[in-house]
């Protein structure tokens, strides 16, 4: 498939997806997930009309933002490292992967040092696999209240990442999950504005996150593929 049809075909299933459980489309915003592809590939992503890149690894996302000259909205999908805050403040709007108290504090410090701001998602290990990354359910509001103070890292909503699963079906506990907790948290006022994003749903399980409640997705695989583009 070319990236146009690949863009038709994830068009097709997002809107199927909204109709099905009685949402609007306009809800859902797609995170273009290049990591596994070149420069040249991203940038037919961005020509294409794409405007979220999400990358998850600094050592490659930061020259491919330089070659691209920052074209589109970044966004930092992956574990990032205390020490490479630095190489991803001013760049990357967008920080998927908040999940510790130390990464919002230098998050914050180098923010504020380059007069920026950076929008985040609290990362949550709803599935409680050891292999994820995020804080537990329960530390959620905490962990909110601990940070509400930092005046350039601005928490707009959860993030999470399902197991891998045969059946997508499967995923929906944890997606449902995750929706229950933003709600929750937004009931007992934790953050000054309500949280209303939910980045959920990778190539493999984003149907079911859209109907869970998702607005933003990340496509790697199924909308920008694996190799170059043909
Ligand atoms: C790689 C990655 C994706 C995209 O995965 P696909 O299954 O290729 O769509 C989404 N989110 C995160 C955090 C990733 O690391």
């Amino acid at each position: 498939m070319s990236l146009k049809e690949r863009i038709q075909h994830v068009e097709e299933r997002i809107k199927a997806a909204c109709e099905r459980s009685g949402r609007k489309r306009e809800e859902v915003h797609v995170v273009a997930v290049t990591k596994y592809v070149s420069v040249e590939a991203t940038r037919e992503v961005l020509d294409a009309g794409i405007v979220h890149i999400g990358e998850n690894r600094p050592q490659i996302a930061v020259p491919k933002w330089e070659a691209l000259e920052g074209q589109g909205t970044w966004h930092f999908i992956g574990h990032l490292q205390s020490n490479k805050v630095k190489d991803v403040i001013g760049k990357f709007q967008y920080i998927h992967s908040l999940d510790r108290l130390s990464l919002a504090r230098e998050l914050e410090k180098r923010a504020s040092a380059m007069g920026t701001s950076v929008t985040a998602f609290l990362q949550v290990n709803v599935s409680g696999e050891a292999s994820k990354q995020g804080i537990e359910p329960e530390q959620a509001a905490d962990f909110l209240k601990e940070i509400a103070d930092l005046k350039h890292v601005r928490v707009v909503g959860l993030m999470t990442m399902a197991p891998i699963e045969e059946d997508a079906e499967r995923t929906r506990p944890v997606f449902r999950k995750l929706r229950e907790l933003r709600d929750q948290l937004n009931a007992q006022a934790v953050t000054a504005e309500p949280l209303t994003e939910l980045s959920m749903g990778m190539s493999g399980d984003f149907e079911v996150a859209i109907e869970e409640g998702a607005t933003w997705v990340r496509l790697g695989t199924l909308l920008v593929g694996k190799g170059e583009l043909s």
